[in-house]
């Protein structure tokens, strides 16, 4: 009987064989990129650090396929805010949105309401769905199709309902989305037409109606933490992303559109190259370019015109421009939807700008007829793109189990036919190879932290029974193997593969071209090319715990080489544990402090060690004063560090530095902009204190403060991707991974004999993936420049000060993982050799 329970556990991994136009200006960005990321306000910071302390518990929502629809949910009805910034626009204010869609879902029997999640600042997030009505077993069955398509098999497609997915407003200060979704819903909900009745019939309708709430309420581009959370798919760094992973995930849309501002004529994807070489791209811009051109007729027919209302016509990126809005980094909501099945995703931008300064010098008037404007042309894209799916939802599914099928048949990436639409050149191609499988070694927090963030994601993940030999070498029991058959390999392959250095084939990118989880999480990572080995294996549902402590009496040790090592030694220096910080670089815990070892090993996952003695450098938790962008917050505050946010405002205004141990500038603090007070205030610090600086920011602050004698030299300021690098021994540098990441990247040069070189950009590349030209006009700027060069020093400066100057990104976007260690490493070592010298 046991044995009965366990085969259909047991998976046996058998390997056989297998293994991206002409209009002249291009598109405005409507993005802030890494260009402007240094003079982020920090007032941006201070709210973040409110909310992160206020935010309510995050939900965990999943789909209830036990009950049909419509399910009349009575959504709770916020507080009114009368500050709630879409008022101005009149559109609708957040609070208004719950008690509108409990009327909507009492008009028939067509509309469901759910809170899916909760945003930063602790805001309801509502996904509406709108369809004919079912029975619970019309849903069962529903879910029993979709599993079906997922694992790439033929369904019965007539009594299959194409989901549609409807993102809204997920930039907070692009309002119209959720105005347009209430619109389209109210339609749905009280038509009597024969055609909405077949589209309910064929279709469940979502709508995801504001994915940012903090930032509609604010009038705010990013989340309450200060996130841009289209950046954020890569990371899932925010409850939000979270929330429209899982509706993506659990409810497989053939189709999604995210709604935006502003781009006059209203922009609409697909886009220019590069194209993502881990999508199935033959299926998907045949699909994508005929729905973006019916959603191009549906706007124009609304009449509006350059000359009586300034609203100029369609674009599209594809068709319209040569470069500089692709699709390459799945960071963007259109661009991870393929990977979950959509075969037609697009990002599109309304027309009339309402935001930044029009939002606060236009007239309310003026300001509403725009957002009317946006709001009729938000609407009629929804509509086209329903209609699209009514009219082909047999062919669009097909091509949605075409695409798990390939994966889970483990097919070669596919070379998309020259002329597959019209336009579709050379340039648009793009291939991957790829391998077999990946392996990751178990047993360190970071691969638990990898295999529960790709399982997260509805990656299959396998761990083996027992050991097995690929590639040359046998891994040990306990291996993480990612299949590389899967319906969702390209997913997989596009985290785990280290990228590619796309910077010979394009001349812009539109934000970041390089990321790669297998490079950057701190886990070892290993694609398995041979076509055959055998593992006898388990599916994973949650990482192997990996915490522990060994028996005995004597004081422990700690490797910080993990994000959760750090939260661990921050938690023990809180409870106020006399942890020191031994030679080869572990934190060492006294005996008498087991029992705290213990609790934290339990919480945070990670392994002590025996430790030979306790001498060290005793450390003490690190009080920050950051001048920092909100990533970089909310990372510091993630790995359990006290951080007050400051800026050149902040200090200006009389700052009491009894309370920090180091300073970290990258943003919003200039020294010559200080009033003598606060000058006179932080060289009073500096004469006791430590200091980390990153960036630009960071290196104009070492240079005005007269710390660390070093010229920095800017690398291109669009230059971003992951580097090879090569770490010395000293305190920082010491147990760094051998790549990191970097934007508008920076080395040091003439460097004087107090400095010391941590990590320095490889002699080879350095640039692994990603896109990093040397500036045209003169060659400078390139990874050939930075080659060898100093891209983080330490030293002491002439009053005492400890100083870490930091020139790449190690916390961008909360991405990096594997690299926080090592800024955590810096903020110990400027904080403990400052405290030394007190007094
Ligand atoms: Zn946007």
């Amino acid at each position: 009987m046991r044995l009965r329970v366990l085969i259909p556990l047991l998976s046996v991994l058998l390997v056989p064989a297998g293994t991206a136009t002409a209009d002249p200006t291009p598109p405005v960005r409507d993005f802030g990129n890494g260009a402007d990321r240094n003079e982020e306000a920090a007032g941006v910071g201070e709210s973040a650090a409110k909310i992160l302390r206020e935010a309510a518990p995050e939900l965990s929502w999943r789909p209830d396929h036990t009950r049909g629809y419509p399910r009349r949910t009575t959504l709770p009805v916020p507080q009114e805010n009368p500050a709630d910034a879409s008022i101005k626009l009149g559109l609708v204010p957040h609070h208004a949105i719950a008690a509108r869609l409990n009327q909507l879902q009492a008009v028939g029997d067509r509309v469901s309401a759910e809170v899916i999640g909760r945003s930063a600042g602790g805001r309801d997030m509502y996904l509406v769905t709108v369809t004919a009505p079912e029975s619970a077993s019309e849903t069962r069955r529903q879910e029993q199709l979709r599993r079906r398509i997922e694992s790439g098999h033929p369904i019965p497609v007539e009594t299959y309902k194409a989901p549609v997915f409807i993102n809204g407003n997920i930039h907070g200060n692009e309002w119209e989305g959720t105005d347009a979704n209430l619109r389209v819903i109210e339609e749905l909900a009280t038509s009597t037409s024969p055609q909405i009745k077949d589209l309910l019939a064929k279709t469940r309708l979502y709508f995801n109606i504001t994915a940012n709430p903090d930032g509609r309420v604010l009038g705010q581009r990013p989340n309450g933490n200060g996130f841009d959370l289209n950046r954020d798919f890569v990371t899932a760094s925010q409850p939000e992303t979270r929330a429209m992973r899982q509706i993506m995930i659990d409810n497989q849309p053939v189709v999604m559109i995210d709604l935006h501002g502003y781009v006059n004529g209203t922009l609409v994807e697909p886009t220019t190259p590069p194209h993502g070489a881990n999508y199935e791209y033959d299926l998907f811009i045949k699909n994508a370019y005929a729905n973006a051109l019916g959603i191009e007729q549906a706007i124009l027919a609304l009449g509006y015109t350059p000359e009586k209302d300034g609203t100029f016509p369609p674009q599209i990126p594809f068709r319209d421009s040569e470069e500089g809005w692709d699709d390459w980094p799945p960071i963007f909501t259109p661009q991870y939807a393929p990977f979950h099945g959509a075969v037609a995703s697009h990002t599109i931008e309304f027309p009339m700008r309402v935001n930044g300064r029009d939002y606060t010098e236009q007239p309310p008037a003026e300001l509403q007829r725009r957002s009317r404007i946006n709001v009729d042309i938000a609407s009629a894209a929804i509509r086209a793109t329903y209609t699209f799916v009514q009219n082909n939802r047999d062919k669009l599914v097909a091509d949605q189990i075409e695409v798990f099928r390939r994966g889970a048949a483990g097919e070669p990436s596919k070379e998309v036919p020259l002329g597959i639409v019209p336009g579709f050149g050379p340039e648009d191609v793009y291939t991957t190879t790829y391998p077999r499988a990946y392996a990751i070694p178990s047993g360190t927090p970071s691969a638990a932290t990898l295999v529960d963030f790709l399982v997260a994601n509805d990656v299959a993940v396998e761990r083996a029974l027992l050991p097995f030999r690929a590639g040359g070498r046998t891994y040990p029991q306990g291996t993480y193997v990612v299949d590389m058959r899967q319906p969702k390999r390209g997913l997989a392959n596009v985290m785990l593969e280290p990228g590619a250095d796309i910077s010979p084939r394009v001349d812009a990118m539109y934000d970041i071209s390089g990321w790669s989880h297998g490079l950057l999480w701190g886990a070892t990572v290993e694609p398995i090319t041979e076509r055959r080995f055998h593992v006898v294996s388990q599916p994973v549902k949650v990482a192997s715990p990996t915490g522990s402590v060994p028996r005995g009496d004597g004081p422990l040790s700690l490797r910080i080489d993990d994000a959760k090592a750090v939260r661990a030694l921050n938690d023990l220096l809180g409870q106020g544990v006399a942890v020191t910080l031994a030679a080869d670089g572990g934190a060492v815990v006294p005996a008498s402090a087991r029992e705290a070892a213990r609790t934290v090993a339990d919480r945070y996952g990670v392994p002590f060690t025996r430790a030979a003695s306790t001498t060290g450098t005793p450390l003490s938790s690190v009080r920050i004063a950051a001048a920092v962008s909100a990533d970089e917050l909310f990372t510091l505050r993630e790995l359990g560090f006290a951080v007050t946010p400051v800026s050149t405002a902040v200090l200006n205004a009389g700052f009491d530095w009894s309370g920090t141990d180091v300073l970290f500038v990258s943003s919003g603090l200039s020294y010559g902009a200080l009033n003598p007070a606060a000058r006179t205030a932080l060289d009073a610090f500096l004469a006791r204190g430590g200091v980390v600086t990153r960036g630009g920011t960071g290196a104009a602050f070492n240079a005005a403060a007269g710390l660390l004698t070093a010229t920095a030299v800017a690398g291109r300021g669009d230059a971003n991707g992951v580097v090879k690098v090569a770490s010395t021994t000293g305190p920082v540098g010491s147990g760094s991974p051998a790549h990191s990441f970097v934007f508008s990247p920076r080395w040091f040069t003439a460097l004087g004999p107090e400095v010391k070189v941590e990590q320095a950009y490889a002699t080879e590349g350095p640039l692994v993936s990603g896109h990093w030209r040397a500036e045209p006009r003169d060659g400078s700027g390139g990874p050939e420049a930075a080659r060898g060069q100093a891209a983080v020093v330490s030293g002491r400066d002439e009053r005492g000060a400890s100083v870490v100057l930091f020139g790449t990104e190690p916390m961008f976007r909360n991405h990096p993982k594997g690299l926080f260690p090592q800024v955590a490493r810096a903020l110990f070592w400027t904080s403990s050799s400052a405290k030394v010298r007190t007094p």
